[in-house]
């Protein structure tokens, strides 16, 4: 009987979906199961830092890590799991580009600990701040870890071999990918696998309604839209962003009447994900007067960071502040 596949899974900051697409992956596929032997996994079992800490380096086969990196914690924790795994894979849009969470790099960190903690309207007692040290009435002294300037992908701090992309992957996704691991022929080193080398209108069942040149005067959104389901939203004038996507999903979104907001990232060709949006966008808006162009994008782009960097911000190559590799 050939070994178990050693496995650590970690999460940094993020929001539990990418543990619930791992669990819906594999918890009825007893022939994958039974090829693991999860030794570190503390969102769902008692481990403890000190236990990764004993284990031999390069002991563990796979680490997955999913979220970004935010707090200085995150930054030891996966330093250590770089370097007692012989492969480490950025899982879903957090941990590959920042994600969600990476929108909070538009602000500086004062002032995101200020909305968060003195300004949210549902907070119990404002204005409460992490302290790095507290002293509990019993005389306890306990310390909290400290918040990173910036939110970081996993990759601006350790290397990465793989990339698993989604917000969450599909189980779908994650499975191929666990395949392709299994299989024992890894692709090139900083590949991304289980999803598409293709562009998300490839596979949905909407592309055949999209012309080759697609052209609007207006852009719409999505709230405010009757839209007709079986035609394409791009050429209804809804900003989808399958053009620009990777593939993978089985287009989830346009599926069900809603536009791709480019969740599985980038295609291989391109290297900045916005960058590619936004010029994708300028391509196919068919206005020439310069304050038409602007009230087209004032009424249909309200947050174009939040449109064209959803998922990518801190990967970016247009942001200037962040400095890659300073935690390295
Ligand atoms: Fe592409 Fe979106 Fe049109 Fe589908 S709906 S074909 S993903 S642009
Ligand atoms: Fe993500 Fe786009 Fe797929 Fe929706 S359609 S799951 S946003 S890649």
């Amino acid at each position: 009987m050939s070994p178990k596949v050693r496995v650590a899974l970690y999460w940094l900051a993020s929001c539990g979906g990418c543990e619930e697409s791992q669990v819906d992956a594999i918890s009825d596929k007893i022939d994958i199961i039974s090829n693991l032997e999860i030794v570190f996994w503390p969102v769902a079992m008692d481990f403890k830092k000190e236990d990764v800490e004993k284990l031999p380096d390069e002991s563990i086969d796979v680490a997955v890590i999913n979220g970004g990196v935010r707090l200085k914690e995150h930054v030891e924790m996966v330093k250590l799991l770089r370097r007692k795994s012989k492969i480490v894979i950025a899982y879903g849009s957090c941990a590959s580009w920042g994600g969600i969470p990476g929108l909070a790099n538009l602000y500086d960190i004062n002032e995101v600990l200020s909305r968060v903690y003195s300004e949210v309207p549902t907070l119990q007692e404002k204005g409460v701040m992490p302290r790095p040290k507290s002293v509990t009435n019993e005389g306890m002294e306990i310390e909290l870890t400290e918040v990173l300037p910036m939110l970081l992908p996993l990759d601006a701090v350790i290397d990465v071999d793989y990339y698993i992309p989604g917000c969450p992957p599909t189980p779908e996704t994650f499975l191929k990918a666990l395949e392709t691991l299994l299989s024992g022929n890894l692709p090139p080193r900083k590949s991304v696998i289980g999803a598409s080398t293709r562009a998300l209108c490839e596979e949905c069942p909407l592309n055949k309604t999209k012309p080759d040149k697609v052209l609007i005067k207006e852009i719409r959104r999505i709230y405010n839209t009757k839209i007709d389901p079986s035609k394409c939203l791009l050429v209804q004038g809804i900003p989808c962003l399958g053009p620009v996507t990777r593939g993978g999903c089985n287009a989830k979104c346009p599926r069900v009447g809603s536009p791709c907001i480019g969740c599985y990232g980038p295609l291989d060709k391109h290297i900045d994900y916005g960058a590619k949006a936004i010029s994708f966008i300028a391509s196919i808006l068919d206005l020439n007067d310069e304050n038409e162009i602007k009230k087209a994008l004032d009424n249909g782009i309200p947050d174009p960071a939040g449109l064209v960097h959803k998922f990518t911000l801190p990967a970016s190559r247009l942001k200037v502040n962040l400095k890659r590799g300073e935690h390295k």
